[in-house]
């Protein structure tokens, strides 16, 4: 595989049709990313797919900050996150409780909801979109999330193993994108036809190949033309003033208590496992001045 084909999403457009895709494949920063998880393979898989979706979401959207792409559901995964930034720098984690061995997508997950958030720099989140949890796979639920919250019909095609996280999506160009003069009828037809390619795509092709292989493999009777895209890397952004300030939300009562008996507040961040830890000076100081500890707090 080419070098550029690794950790990178990439775009493409059918020349003649208002139709486009991304593609999407991790590498090393999947690896790295995974490293600070002990999961089920399943379970690994899961969150792999879930980067890949959220990268690839967040190749289709125009925004600037986080997008954060949520499940949650009463199966044995009761919540998973997958976030990546406008700059492409993705992390995820998954809580996972119950039988080891279990690998069905629906026992995993349960009954439930995906939400897609963005929060632009230093403002509140923002729902993109909520949609029940449905389908029996990632891929299958992603559609549907486009198809409810987006209102875009789109094809998607997921896939990951311990190595590679990666993801195909074909779909419409979004209303007013593109003046390509194409009937509804036939625009309908083509996806559905791409998407019987992607269905038919085996996991370890989607998994092996580079870009331009794998395209000739499931779209080669197109015109395409691929873009070069941007490289995506595993990033954790949390910090001493980040956790602080989730800590400030629990209130001084909480961290008092905690403080009583424990003797300082412990933290640890959910997608890279670093340690935080507080104690008493570290709380009062955060209680006093709020939300800038102006590096006061000290890390483990
Ligand atoms: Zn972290």
């Amino acid at each position: 595989m080419a070098q550029h084909d690794f950790d990178r999403i990439r775009r493409f457009a059918f020349e003649r049709y208002p139709l486009r895709g991304h593609w999407v494949a991790l590498d090393f920063a999947w690896r790295e990313l995974r490293a600070h998880h002990v999961h089920p393979p399943a379970v690994r898989d899961l969150v792999g797919e879930a980067v890949a979706a959220a990268t690839l979401l967040a190749g289709t959207l125009k925004f600037d900050g986080t997008l954060t792409l949520q499940l949650q559901g009463d199966g044995l995964v009761p919540l998973l996150v997958a976030q990546c930034t406008s700059d492409f720098r993705v992390r995820g984690m998954a809580r996972f409780e119950g039988d080891p061995a279990v690998t069905d997508f629906r026992a995993l997950v349960g009954d439930g909801r995906v939400a897609v958030t963005v929060d632009a720099q230093e403002r509140a989140a923002r729902y993109q979109g909520i949609v029940p949890l449905e389908g029996a796979s990632f891929s299958e639920c992603f559609e549907h999330y486009f198809a409810g919250s987006e209102q875009i019909p789109t094809r998607v095609r997921l896939a990951a193993d311990a190595g590679r996280a990666a993801g195909l999506l074909v779909q419409r160009l979004p209303p007013g994108v593109g003046s390509r003069d194409v009937d509804t009828e036939t625009v309908d037809a083509l996806l559905a036809e791409t998407g019987a390619a992607l269905d038919a795509l085996e996991p370890q092709t989607l998994l092996s190949a580079g870009t331009e292989s794998l395209l000739r493999t499931v779209l080669g009777t197109y015109d395409l033309r691929l873009y070069e895209g941007h490289q995506v890397r595993f990033e954790c952004r949390c910090s001493p003033v980040r956790v602080a300030g989730m800590l400030k939300a629990l209130g001084a009562d909480e961290l008092h208590a905690i403080l009583a008996e424990e003797g300082a507040v412990t933290v640890t961040c959910e997608f890279c496992g670093r340690p935080y830890r507080f104690d008493a000076i570290d709380v009062a100081q955060l209680l006093a001045d709020g939300a800038s500890p102006s590096g006061s707090i000290r890390l483990n």
